[in-house]
């Protein structure tokens, strides 16, 4: 489970270096608008502005899911039950776990969704 271990704190190293580099696009571009003192109505800049920001909070909520589901994963490294189902208990396939290694769900489990 070393390999899993390395592949999740890469994976975990990466995460954070991309939520710093979103928060820091949101603080630009929250910077430029009050620079620029535009009207959000009105303005289509300010409208431009706007779905800027949407867009690079969108992106770094799911950078933020992606790092709690890493974390939870190193977690199950550190007490055993890493590559085991939550659901079902079942040991989760090696060939699953390469691809997400973050994954808690085995195939199975996961193609029927949520609990
Ligand atoms: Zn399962």
């Amino acid at each position: 489970m070393t390999d899993a271990a390395a592949r999740l704190e890469d994976e975990r190293r990466r995460l954070l270096a991309s939520i710093t580099s979103r928060d820091a696009d949101v603080a630009g571009i929250v910077a430029a608008r009050e620079g620029s003192n535009v009207d959000d109505e009105h303005d289509p800049e300010g409208a431009t502005i706007a779905f800027e920001r949407s867009q690079a909070d969108h992106a770094a909520d799911s950078a933020r899911r992606r790092l709690a589901a890493v974390e939870s994963a190193l977690r199950r490294v550190e007490d055993g039950t890493y590559g085991v189902c939550e659901v079902c208990g079942r040991p989760i396939g090696e060939g699953r776990l390469e691809a997400l290694p973050a994954t808690a769900r085995c195939v199975r489990c996961a193609a029927r969704g949520d609990r």
